[in-house]
């Protein structure tokens, strides 16, 4: 370990890990320190929700890179290590157990940590989140001694949970407070379709219900979520995944701009001089959500905004312009998702949901401007492209399964 790097990069997550690797695939030669709070190597977060929880792949296939990558690559990996404070002007950080590093340029990589329900009860032993590998060992490591479920949040995450716990065996209940799952991120036709899958496989799903306490036992334990019309709902275990809170604060303590997450431009630079902002906890005017600056949670963006900023340290940066793309695995059914569905006036259904092969497509000005396709791989590659050209398209080819969307004419 040094005193000083001239890359620090705070946060073993996508991002963090991806910034390191392209910097050295660039050519840059100078040090790098990647800092992590967790005890593990840089590893896959979305197989956490999916076939890791499942006991389908073990730790060790879901690493980034072997753990002998880092130090091969002269990257030096610090674990088990929180960045507390930033001091912007003598460019260094000073970590939990009270050390200080100096910083030549600080790639900030954090990610956010789950938001947890604020109420009586939440703080039970058997009340998880699903964000981390210790998160979800500690739900893992419970499960012999459980039934059923509690779910609360019907997110990609909570929906994969349930897809996962169902195929476990358990009983599972899914609360969700709005009046539709997904809500914040697909339209009411997806929606629709996954709340019948989900029904189909056995989860009790309870769209608006408001969570008010979970209960316990004499020992501490969650025994019921308690909602507020009055129902109880027992459980063996309550799993939250109602969003994360962007981790900013020693940034915005060193003054750096931001709210919901750092602020960065289109080079991921943040309002401090020397220091970027990348992935979960960057905050950024995004062509593909109408100009509105949001923050993106997915692996795209954590990896490309790190590609922007190791780059842009490079003297070689190309602005932010990357398309948006997803996936969700529930079941036997692939979601891939292309663009963003913000702002979008049409929705338009591509196929029929019953046959569990379909897309649905959004429009704003009857531009494509997102596409959510169901076991709908082509649809998804060749929807794409009709979102980078953002050129009208006709509507009643465009919803016949039989034309292919790149055989679409335009409007
Ligand atoms: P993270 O991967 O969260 O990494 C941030 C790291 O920084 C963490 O290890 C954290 O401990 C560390 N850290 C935080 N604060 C500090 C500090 N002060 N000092 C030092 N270290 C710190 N995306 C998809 O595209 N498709 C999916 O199917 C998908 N599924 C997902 C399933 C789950 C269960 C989860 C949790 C996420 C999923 N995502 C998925 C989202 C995707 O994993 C994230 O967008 C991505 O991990 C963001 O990368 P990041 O590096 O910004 O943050």
């Amino acid at each position: 370990m040094q005193d000083s790097y001239d890359i620090a990069i705070v946060g073993a997550g996508h991002a963090g890990a991806q910034a390191a690797i392209c910097l050295r695939q660039m050519g840059f030669a100078g040090s790098i320190a990647l800092i992590g709070e967790e005890q593990f190597p840089p590893y896959e977060r979305p197989p956490l929700s999916k076939e890791y929880l499942a006991g389908d792949k073990p730790f060790e296939r879901i690493l980034l890179r072997p753990e002998t990558f880092w130090g091969e690559r002269q990257v030096d990996l610090q674990l088990g290590k929180r960045v507390t404070a930033v001091d912007p002007v003598a460019k260094l950080l000073t970590t939990s157990g009270g050390t200080q590093t100096g910083y030549g340029q600080l790639i900030w990589a954090t990610g956010g940590t789950p938001r947890m329900m604020d109420c009586q009860g939440s703080n039970a032993s058997n009340v998880f989140a699903v964000r981390t590998r210790a998160d979800v060992d500690k739900i893992m490591a419970r499960l012999d001694n459980t039934q059923s479920v509690a779910i609360i949040g019907g997110g990609y995450i909570g929906l994969e949970a349930a897809a996962v716990m169902r195929k476990l065996g358990k009983q599972v209940t899914l609360i969700e407070a709005l009046d539709r799952v997904l809500s914040r991120v697909a339209g009411p036709s997806l929606s629709a379709f996954f709340e019948k899958e989900h029904r189909d496989h056995g989860v009790d799903l309870r769209t608006g219900y408001i969570v008010d306490h979970i209960e316990t036992d004499e020992a501490g334990h969650a025994v019921a979520v308690r909602c507020g019309n009055g129902e109880r709902i027992a459980a063996d275990m309550v799993i939250v995944g109602i969003g994360i809170i962007a981790q900013t604060g020693p940034l915005i303590a060193a003054g750096a701009a931001g709210g919901n997450g750092v602020d960065v431009d289109e080079f991921c630079r943040t309002s401090l001089p020397d220091v970027y902002a990348i992935g979960d906890c960057a905050a950024h005017a995004n062509a593909f959500a109408n100009d509105r600056v949001i923050r993106l949670e997915s692996v795209q963006n954590a990896n490309d905004q790190a590609k922007v900023a190791a780059s842009h340290i490079m003297g070689t940066a190309e602005p932010y312009q990357a398309v948006p793309w997803f996936w969700s695995n529930q079941y036997d059914l692939r979601l891939q998702t292309v663009g963003l569905s913000l702002d979008y006036d049409q929705e338009l259904v591509r196929g029929d949901p019953a046959s569990r092969s379909f897309s649905v497509i959004y429009l704003r000005g009857g531009k494509v401007i997102a596409l959510d396709c169901v076991n709908a791989t082509k649809d998804y590659v060749q929807g794409r492209k009709a979102v980078l050209e953002g050129v009208p398209l006709d509507l009643t080819e465009l919803a016949n399964p039989a034309i292919p969307i790149k055989e679409v004419s335009h409007a």
